[in-house]
């Protein structure tokens, strides 16, 4: 079959990967070069291990505390908080204490799958050396929080995830370039972090095009309702395929309506400092709980970032925020690069406020699978999706309840 994916982010390019070794015939579109959205500066962890959703009791709590830091882990622009009610709404119902339950049951299933089928990918494309398993580290400066994640860890360890629950003096053998002051660490052996986001994804998009896939740059505006759908795009623009993926990340908002699933999605602004060439100074991703932001080491350079602001897809980026980050980040870790020496970057991670993305035949034409939405963790879950998607376009059973996924699920 003719199968067109509209999106060369991480999730498009895994998903052709997918649907190559079925035999299919693939077609990569996208509006910009490969490689445009989030999927380009991503802080690289193959976070698996996490299986908590943002939208929890516990997090509501910390809301109200979050948001008078300007510069803080979490902040909305006033312009922008009437769009971003709907999303609201839904995160509020998505806390209740069941919806949290079905919502860890659906991450977790999508988890489980992550690290293998990214090892898979990676074997079937000849690279596996972009993958690095050393773990990653959640470190804690406040006592009560980590006893927390004691807790969780026992939640973790439910579903087969290691967590080891270390303290100050082990964290210091792990990682000798962290400063005094945290009260312990949760270590996930079996996370694992990339070479550079954009280095692999683009790697995987050449790796598609040595298989055989095609790429177009063109916008697609909408898509017909026929049995093969046409995809359609300014100036008459028109493909016919037999099927088609929508992996347009938060984008999709328009695509997915126009196909009867008018989902909430929305983005987490999200930023970063990267500091090329520089190497060595941790050995494995490190996220400061309380603190909002990651420490990746990608062979790329030291990256440091983190950080939601809810501010819609138009609005400039505001690197005081980043700065913030990186002030943080000194706080903590020796031997840091000056600020002025790194490259700055903001990138929009597609999110639902269950935490969960959409993996599903759209509403108003079946032969149309929508994946997106994978808010914190499209990096992890890419090639797990890739896989559910060419179950769908196969019309195999997928490994998983694919109900939680749904996208009429809102
Ligand atoms: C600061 C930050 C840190 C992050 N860290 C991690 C991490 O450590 N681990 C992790 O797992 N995830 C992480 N994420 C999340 C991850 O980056 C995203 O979930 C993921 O990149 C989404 O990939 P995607 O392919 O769905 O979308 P995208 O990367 O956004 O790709 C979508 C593509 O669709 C194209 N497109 C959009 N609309 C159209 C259209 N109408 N027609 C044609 N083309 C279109 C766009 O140009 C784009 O190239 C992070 C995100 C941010 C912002």
């Amino acid at each position: 079959m003719k199968v067109a994916i509209v999106g060369a982010g991480i999730v498009g390019v895994a998903t052709a990967h997918a649907l190559l070794d079925d035999g299919h015939e693939v077609l990569i579109i996208d509006k910009e070069e490969p490689a445009f959205g989030p999927s380009r500066g991503n802080a690289g962890w193959v976070a698996h291990t996490d299986i908590l959703p943002i939208a929890s009791p516990k997090n509501l709590r910390q809301v109200p505390k979050f948001l008078t830091d300007p510069l803080g882990p979490l902040s909305i622009r006033p312009a922008y908080l009437p769009r971003l009610l709907p999303w609201l709404g839904r995160f509020l119902l998505a806390a209740r204490p069941a919806a949290y339950e079905r919502s860890i049951q659906g991450l977790a299933a999508l988890q489980q799958r992550a690290l293998p089928a990214w090892l898979k990918l990676a074997e079937t494309t000849g690279l596996t050396a972009h993958l690095h398993r050393k773990g990653g580290l959640y470190v804690f400066t406040d006592k009560a929080a980590f006893d927390e994640a004691g807790h969780i860890a026992k939640r973790q360890a439910e579903f087969g995830i290691k967590v080891e629950m270390i303290g100050p003096h082990e964290l210091r053998q792990l990682e000798r370039a962290l400063k005094s002051g945290f009260v312990g660490a949760a270590f996930h052996p079996g996370a694992a972090h990339i070479s550079d986001p954009l280095e692999l994804t683009l790697a995987l998009f050449e790796a598609a095009l040595a298989r055989g896939a095609t790429y177009e740059k063109a916008e697609v505006t909408n898509l017909s309702m026929a049995e093969r759908p046409a995809l359609i795009g300014p100036d008459g623009w028109q493909r016919v395929v037999d099927r088609a993926v929508i992996a347009t990340g938060a984008w999709s908002k328009p695509l997915a309506a126009a196909l009867g699933n008018p989902v909430p999605l929305d983005t987490e602004r999200g930023y970063n400092v990267s500091f090329p060439g520089v190497t060595g100074l941790t050995s494995r991703p490190i996220g400061f709980e309380g603190h909002g932001f990651v420490v990746t080491p990608l062979d790329s350079g030291l990256r440091i970032g983190g950080a939601v602001e809810f501010g819609g897809l138009d609005a400039p980026p505001n690197h005081a925020r980043t700065r913030a980050l990186y002030d943080k980040a000194s706080r903590f870790v020796d031997g840091l690069p000056a600020f002025d020496s790194g490259r700055l970057w903001m990138g929009f991670r597609p999110s639902l406020p269950d935490s969960l993305p959409v993996i599903g035949k759209a509403a108003r034409n079946p032969s149309v699978v929508l994946a997106f939405g994978h808010g914190h963790y499209g990096m992890t879950q890419s090639a797990a999706t890739g896989g559910l998607v060419a179950d769908l376009i196969a019309g195999r059973e997928p490994p998983i309840d694919l109900g939680y996924f749904s996208p009429s699920r809102f």
